[in-house]
């Protein structure tokens, strides 16, 4: 499969190309030259794996008993310890809502679908190194990625303990949650944390400038790992594809709160792959299509202008149905979803839920509904446990993670700073 850039001025590239560049040399973003319609005997799938190779091995060329190795890896059951098999749970709350929990990886939010399986396709092909002149075959692959939280915690997690990788996240110096430092920079190893001392527009302006450094791109072997690439998107319609076929019923709309649309587009492949999937509904914060975001309650959604917007366009979606939800309506739908049905949702699930309220008014719609729950509620106590009076359980991996020692590097918000912590660690 070719993907092409949604600017339409570089070449059309390998998934591998896509996958290592990111972003095109236009500035656009890379889409597969066509969705495969996939024929799926339905009595046959019976794991998410098997879902997801079906879709794999239709968009990325490596061969099938690799990538299925790299699948069974991403999504293992000690990764997604709960229900074996099974990473992305459908819970029924009634007959005519479910919800898609997408929270039950190593960093606890929908994000550890996308990175963990980028992680090992990029380490794929580092470790075949065909791309690679002999001279960079020493080298190791180095991530650099700024993050304003959930984003550098999931990447951080995805490569930890890979052998042919180093990441170096960059995070705002107190500017993000304790709990998202603490997963960031605990790990070692592989992982270096980077506090930088500026804001997040700080930390992605210096990675961007490592990305553009062909000096350093000599001696170092470089990628990004942000939320626009395509290797992240491809992965985030496996779960839509399997929530749909699992129930074995006629198609079903799904509501999902976005910030950066990258999930909904996995969600719109996944409808055009064939699978029954009816209406898709963007649940959306009060910034969406803002000049500016502030901080609102489901902070990971906190975009104004969607980088997604123009791989939804190529999938002619245009006019995807969008619900704003407010902050007080956030608030009532995680006390509305306790007393109803004892299910405790955090902030951006919340927003989902509010918007499914408001969607099946509007549509007068009786069938059931999906809401995707993107992120644990533990990860959020503070506002969730405000609204339903009662502690939330933390799950003990998250406690453990709490406990530990941090460890990172503090970096003036200056490019010069982030250089020679590169450099420092690859040696050279
Ligand atoms: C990143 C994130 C979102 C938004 O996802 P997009 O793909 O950017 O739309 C929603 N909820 C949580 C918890 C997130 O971390």
């Amino acid at each position: 499969m070719q993907y092409y850039s949604t600017n339409q001025e570089s070449p059309a590239v390998s998934f591998q190309e896509a996958l290592m560049r990111g972003l095109a040399p236009d500035g656009g973003l890379y889409m597969p030259a066509t969705i495969p319609s996939i024929k799926y005997p339905a009595s046959s799938i019976t794991r998410f794996h098997d879902v997801a190779s079906m879709i794999a091995k239709e968009f990325i060329d490596i061969p099938e008993k690799a990538l299925k190795k790299i699948i069974d890896d991403a999504f293992n059951p000690d990764a997604f310890p709960v229900g074996t098999g099974f990473p992305a749970p459908l819970v029924k709350l009634d007959d005519n809502l479910y919800i898609l929990e997408l929270f039950h990886g190593p960093t606890f939010s929908f994000k550890d679908f996308g990175a963990r399986f980028m992680a090992r396709v990029m380490e794929y092909y580092v470790s075949k190194k065909p791309f690679v002149s002999a001279q960079d075959k020493q080298k190791k692959l180095s991530i650099i990625v700024a993050t304003s939280g959930d984003t550098g915690s999931a990447v951080a997690e995805a490569f930890h303990g890979l052998h042919n990788s180093n990441v170096f996240v960059l995070y705002p110096s107190k500017r993000i949650s304790p709990l998202q430092e603490k997963q960031i920079a605990t790990l070692g190893g592989n992982v270096t944390a980077l506090e930088v001392e500026g804001d997040f527009d700080d930390c992605q302006r210096v990675a961007k400038q490592a990305l553009a450094d062909e000096e350093l791109r000599e001696k170092m072997m470089l990628s990004s790992a942000n939320s626009i690439n395509i290797g992240r998107l491809i992965p985030q319609s496996f779960y839509y594809a399997w929530a749909s076929i699992y129930r074995r019923a006629t198609s079903i709309d799904f509501i999902v709160p976005s910030g950066n649309f990258g999930n909904l587009t996995g969600a719109l492949i996944a409808k055009r792959m064939g699978f029954p999937i009816g209406e898709i509904v963007a649940a959306v914060n009060k910034n969406y299509g803002q000049e500016k975001a502030v901080q609102t309650l489901s902070s990971a959604m906190d975009v104004a202008q969607p980088s997604n917007q123009a791989r939804i366009k190529e999938l002619g979606a245009e006019g995807v149905q969008s619900i704003r939800v407010s902050e007080e309506e956030t608030r009532a739908a995680i006390r509305t979803a306790y007393k109803k049905y004892n299910y405790i949702a955090d902030p951006h699930t919340a927003v989902g839920m509010a918007a499914e309220a408001i969607y099946r008014r509007r549509t007068s719609i009786d069938g059931p509904i999906v809401v995707v729950a993107t992120a644990h509620p533990a990860k959020f106590p503070a506002i969730v446990e405000k609204e339903i009076g009662k502690k939330v359980p933390v799950p003990v991996s998250l406690q453990k993670v709490m406990q530990k020692e941090k460890k990172s590097i503090i970096i003036a918000p200056e490019y010069r700073a982030l250089k020679s912590a590169l450099l420092q660690k690859a040696g050279a």
